[in-house]
């Protein structure tokens, strides 16, 4: 059996064993410490330090939590989000007790259609009488939403925006960075993505004081006294200081690593042009910049002449783990019973969707590899047809 090849490894630049010893070093082993604070800079730094602030936390599902927490979602409100995301998107919106009310897809981002997010909140409002609390908009796969025109429907019914940006650090619409395009937007370091912190995350603030408010939130809510005391619920929700140098080591390769991930892309893309029914996800535009976190195919079975699942399976077999896009939140049984608007693009793009090998130790050979294997069978096929 050949070694596995694997779907987003994570890989150490180098410079996180220096971080990490020097936490060790000053004994900065207890949850807060320079990491924290100076990782935090550099994320401030990368985003934009005017006008961005972010706060370390132990996950991008607690960011999006806090972001929910501070727009006082709660019992009885609804929020709109993608459906087509991780469930860690719409998870924090039933811990407020709140009711997701979930929006398709378009065709070309993938991401939320503008179209379907209108028709939601006119439903929502006809049906309640009132605009739902918040909207969370995700940057799948590191592709950017529509952000400018998601940004003008919120803005057009005075809901606030949360971007879910914990695929897409790295990533830019119209020249500005995802991570910055929300009223809140949260960031992952989990072990899969981009860059990781072993696990952890961030959400990126619009002030100073917002930074402190969520900060306060996020270490028990504790008031200024000497004594431990508290007028409001509080969480353990920060990211500590040995993760914190883990992520200050990653933050020096970000770019480099969202070089690798593009340069797989388009490897991929030049491997399987002109394959039959064998599509991958594209910028589709100019103002469109994916740090190709994931790089994704779509199998049109009539075309291809086999079916998302048996190249899975098909890869499976040579050892290279590839993986079926996430399912669609409105499909899932936890989520059945919740309100969605929109057509069928978020489940078809399910049903034929596959995410390839992408990581930066994924190297042109395996990319071969994969491609010969697909272009094989679809190919085979077309001649048994012919
Ligand atoms: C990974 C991910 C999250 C959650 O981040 P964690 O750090 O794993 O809690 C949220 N949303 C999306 C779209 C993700 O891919």
């Amino acid at each position: 059996m050949q070694i596995k090849v694997q779907l987003s490894l994570a890989r150490m630049s180098g410079n996180e064993q220096k971080f990490i010893q020097e936490a060790f070093d000053t004994n900065w082993i207890a949850p807060l410490g320079p990491n924290v604070t100076g990782f935090e800079q550099d994320l401030e730094h990368y985003l934009g330090s005017e006008k961005n602030f972010v706060c370390a936390l132990s996950a991008g599902t607690a960011a999006l939590h806090l972001a929910l927490v501070r727009l006082g979602v709660s019992a009885g409100d609804e929020v709109i989000c993608q459906s087509l995301t991780f469930a860690a998107s719409a998870n924090p919106i039933r811990y407020q007790g709140a009711t997701p009310v979930f929006v398709d897809s378009e065709t070309d981002t993938w991401n939320m259609d503008p179209g379907y997010l209108e028709e939601a909140i006119r439903d929502r409002i006809r049906v309640t009488g009132r605009p739902p609390r918040a909207i969370i908009v995700v940057d799948l796969y590191g592709m950017p939403a529509k952000l400018t025109e998601i940004r003008s429907v919120a803005d057009q019914y005075g809901i606030p925006l949360v971007e879910d940006a914990a695929e897409a650090l790295s990533s830019h619409y119209k020249g500005t960075p995802c991570g910055t395009w929300g009223d809140y937007a949260a960031l992952s370091f989990n072990g899969n993505k981009i860059i990781t912190t072993s696990g952890g995350g961030a959400l990126v603030t619009r002030s100073a004081a917002e930074k402190a408010e969520v900060l306060s939130l996020a270490t028990q809510a504790r008031d200024a006294a000497p004594h431990y005391q508290h007028t409001r619920v509080g969480y353990n929700y920060r990211m500590s200081n040995i993760c914190a140098g883990i992520g200050r080591g990653q933050m020096c390769v970000l770019d480099e690593y969202r070089g690798m991930r593009r340069i797989n892309n388009l490897r991929y893309r030049h491997a399987l042009a002109g394959l039959p029914g064998i599509t991958l996800q594209q910028e589709p535009g100019a103002d469109f910049y994916s740090n190709f976190w994931l790089s994704v195919l779509q199998v049109n079975p009539s075309e291809a002449g086999v079916d998302r699942e048996e190249l899975r399976c098909l890869l499976d077999a040579e050892g290279i783990e590839s993986r079926p896009l996430w399912k669609p939140m409105h499909l899932q049984p936890v989520f059945a019973d919740c309100p969605y608007y929109g057509a069928h693009v978020s489940e078809t793009l399910f049903d034929r969707g596959l995410c390839l090998p992408s990581g930066p130790l994924v190297e042109q050979p395996d990319i071969e590899r994969i491609a010969r294997i697909i272009r094989n069978r679809v190919q085979g096929n077309q001649s048994d047809v012919i």
